[in-house]
């Protein structure tokens, strides 16, 4: 990850003497805290808690809040110092005392405690959430959801909770608990023997199973982005849903690197009751090369046998039959068959064959299990039909090929097999066409940026540019109303965007997705033309940087940082293609169930030459959920991850700092720098100010007169008084406490 600037810095200097408390930046532990010893012109010495000296400029150093609480705050609004380390270390803080949730005004924070914590989401828990206004009891996701659900039921309109993280944050763990609680309040509409809610709840684990794998990161990481829309009646009842998902990774069905796994499907089937073994021929999982290019099969505490019936039992729950089962377990299987076919040269010049005759095995099984001609088969890997004007001739294709073309087919067939279980699950748990409460849960990837970053990347980075704009915008409103709610004047607030980074990556035409489009249109491109290119168009843009000694990388100034990209697979990745003898096989199943998969296209679309851009359609995807909302109420969680040893009780300081700097947490923090981060009631002021200007006490009783009068005979300036509370610019709470601690 590279490293950050926007810092958030506080606006109004704070005095800084020897004696001052302060944090000091440590390159270990981010920051440290510690006591200034001496001042040299703008630098100053500073004692640190570590008994360390270190010397630093001091329009580095923060004020430390000496009186701040032993067990935190629950509300990061609630702190004197609004900065950096007064965060982390009240994040640190509760983290110790197992308090994994925290504000920041609306926003929760979730840290992934790694370990079970039973009693913090029991129906004990629920009950006591239900009902409870926002911050009454302890953060959490449950009161989260309760408000969401008011507003909803309340209001009559649309709300949206988004969960954000980096892999492993805790997201779809946050997502199952909010659809639990949902439940829970919305629940009992029972329609044809399961309830609603029920096929809801149970949908999880059966996209868990297809869409989720072992990573380095994340040991159950969906591979997937995930929009629940869950719908009301008018009774508050949950009456429907519509489940979407976004870019399945695709590549992951015929390669792995190791120790990660392919998708759990493979697994549990592997792991399957002897019969279902012996009717697809499968074993060890070690013996499928799409299996075994990793050397983990097998996870610690998970049993891949129970799940693969538990995965069967939350299959008929959601209403997917018998009959349906063992077809998608039958073409789970075939893909397995299909990555062991292996190919050799062919007599004739750059043509292939079947390697041995374990290859012709398995070209049998999967013709068997997806019912459809073994020699079409073998054809419709080995060979393209070529059509020119004069004739049509069939070419072969050399080993290699021939492997792409396989690998190929086998991404196909996943990935519709995907979205035909998404498309199932919503016709099986059914829309409510009329309702207009609704909350939808996001669940969708966090910022990456890795060692090589391809279009995968690219395209989740730009999806969290897209919700990280939502969600500025959603602050500065929310600020805003606090302001007006208090009459006070809030007009000159600067608000930053990010509009110039999706201008280049989206604006149309003209923005790297449209140039890549083009691209791809274009038979000679390569993917140097199409970086030379990039060159070219984004040369003085802002946000666009040429790496000095790349050649076809290109890197793009993200809000949460830096991520440079390599362009090498840019142009395949972007093609969403099926080859026809591909198409033209499978349409040809005597399964009906794999037949489906592949529905005869028309004439029109055979013929059209123009291909279909992934890019362009998740751009158009993305657009229809920004729509969606922007018209809701929105709510958010955003999850950190503690350390990278996923492991409970560890607080890895630059780890947190980093995921609050591309979570956005920070940005909000610093939008409400930008005005008045301090808001305290007139009572609270007075009671810890008084003794600054004892005589004005005295002389009034009218609080709210009180508090101009100590600020204007203290000399500060900017500051507002609201009908209830003070409004203090960056850096005023910290200048009066100095003040206090000189009286
Ligand atoms: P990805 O982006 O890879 O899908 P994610 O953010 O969805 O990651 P989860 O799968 O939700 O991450 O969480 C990772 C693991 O962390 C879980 O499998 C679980 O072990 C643990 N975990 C997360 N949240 C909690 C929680 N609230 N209580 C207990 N354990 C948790
Ligand atoms: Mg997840």
């Amino acid at each position: 990850m590279h490293a950050h600037t926007n810092i958030v810095k506080i606006g109004t200097s704070v005095k800084i003497t020897v004696g001052s408390h302060v944090w000091v930046e440590d390159s270990a532990l981010v920051w440290i805290d510690g006591q200034v010893s001496k001042i040299t012109g703008q630098d100053a010495e500073i004692q640190t808690s570590n008994e360390k000296t270190v010397v630093a400029n001091l329009s580095k150093l923060y004020p430390k809040d000496m009186e701040f609480p032993a067990h935190g705050v629950a509300d990061m609004t609630k702190l004197s110092y609004l900065h950096e380390p007064g965060v982390l270390q009240n994040l640190a803080i509760r983290y110790e005392l197992s308090q994994i949730y925290t504000y920041t005004g609306n926003i929760l924070i979730a840290i992934n405690p790694f370990q079970g914590l039973p009693h913090l989401y029991d129906t004990h828990a629920m009950e006591k959430y239900k009902g409870a206004p926002l911050g009454e009891l302890s953060p959490h996701v449950f009161a989260i959801a309760d408000v969401a659900y008011r507003d909803m039921a309340n209001e009559g309109k649309g709300n949206s909770i988004l969960v954000s993280g980096e892999s492993g944050a805790g997201k779809t763990e946050t997502t199952k608990m909010l659809m639990r609680y949902l439940a829970y309040l919305g629940g009992n509409t029972v329609t044809e023997g399961r309830s609603v809610e029920q096929k809801v709840l149970e949908s999880n684990p059966v996209l868990e199973a297809f869409g989720n794998a072992k990573t380095v990161r994340n040991n159950n990481s969906s591979r997937f982005g995930k929009f629940v829309v869950i719908q009301f009646d008018k009774h508050g009842r949950i009456s429907g849903a519509a489940i979407r998902t976004y870019l399945l990774e695709r590549s992951r069905v015929c390669q792995i690197s190791d120790p990660e796994r392919n998708y759990h499907c493979f697994y549990h089937l592997c792991a399957a009751p002897p019969e279902e073994i012996e009717r697809y021929k499968l074993g060890n999982p070690k013996s499928f090369h799409y299996l075994n290019q990793s050397n983990c099969h097998e996870l610690l505490d998970v049993n891949d046998a129970q799940y693969y019936l538990a995965t069967r039992r939350a299959m008929d729950i959601v209403g997917i039959s018998e009959k349906e089962q063992e077809a998608i377990f039958r073409v789970v299987a075939a893909i397995l068959h299909l990555g062991n076919i292996d190919f050799a040269k062919g007599e004739e010049v750059d043509s292939s064959v079947l390697k041995d005759d374990k290859a012709k095995f398995h070209l049998q099984m999967t013709s068997e299990l997806l019912m459809c001609d073994p020699h079409a088969l073998e054809d419709a890997l080995c060979k393209r039909v070529m059509v020119t004007p004069e004739e049509v001739i069939k070419r072969s294709l050399d080993p290699l090929g021939a492997a792409v073309s396989r690998d190929g087919l086998a991404k196909t067939i996943y990935s519709r097999l995907f979205d035909w279980l998404v498309n199932k699950i919503n016709f099986s748990i059914g829309q409510d066409p009329n309702s207009k409460s609704t909350i939808g849960v996001l669940d969708i990837y966090g910022f990456e940026s890795f060692k090589t970053n391809s279009f995968e990347q690219f395209c989740i980075n730009f999806t969290n540019e897209k919700l990280q704009q939502h969600f500025n915008q959603h602050v500065f409103k929310m600020e805003q109303e606090e302001y007006s709610k208090e009459g006070i004047d809030w007009s000159y607030i600067e608000f930053i965007d990010n509009q110039d980074v999706l201008d280049l990556i989206e604006k149309k035409p003209g923005g790297i997705i449209a140039l890549l489009d083009e691209a791809c249109m274009f038979p000679k491109s390569t993917h140097e033309t199409f970086s030379n290119k990039l060159y070219q168009t984004f040369k003085v843009h802002k946000r666009f940087i040429k790496p000095k000694l790349a050649r076809t990388d290109f890197t793009i100034a993200h809000y949460a940082g830096e991520v440079q990209y390599q362009s090498d697979q840019f142009l395949d990745k972007n093609k969403d293609y099926v080859v026809p003898e591909h198409q033209d096989l499978l349409s040809a199943s005597k399964c009906c169930f794999v037949a489906g998969l592949f529905p005869l296209l028309s004439e029109e679309t055979m013929k059209s030459s123009k291909f279909s851009s992934i890019g362009s359609h998740f751009k158009l995807q993305l657009q229809h959920l920004m729509d969606t909302l922007n018209s809701t109420q929105p709510h958010y969680i955003r999850c950190v991850k503690p350390n990278t040893l996923l492991k409970p009780a560890i607080f890895e300081n630059a780890n947190v700092m980093q995921q609050l700097r591309s979570g956005g947490v920070l940005e909000a923090i610093r939008i409400s720098c930008a005005g008045y981060p301090t808001h305290r009631t007139f009572s609270e002021f007075v009671n810890r100010f008084h003794i600054l200007s004892p005589e004005v006490l005295t002389e009034n009783h009218e609080e709210k007169f009180v508090c101009q009068k100590i600020l204007e005979k203290l000399g500060f300036t900017g500051f507002q008084i609201g009908n209830t509370k003070v409004f203090l610019r960056a850096g005023q709470m910290a200048e009066l406490d100095a003040r206090r601690a000189e009286v």
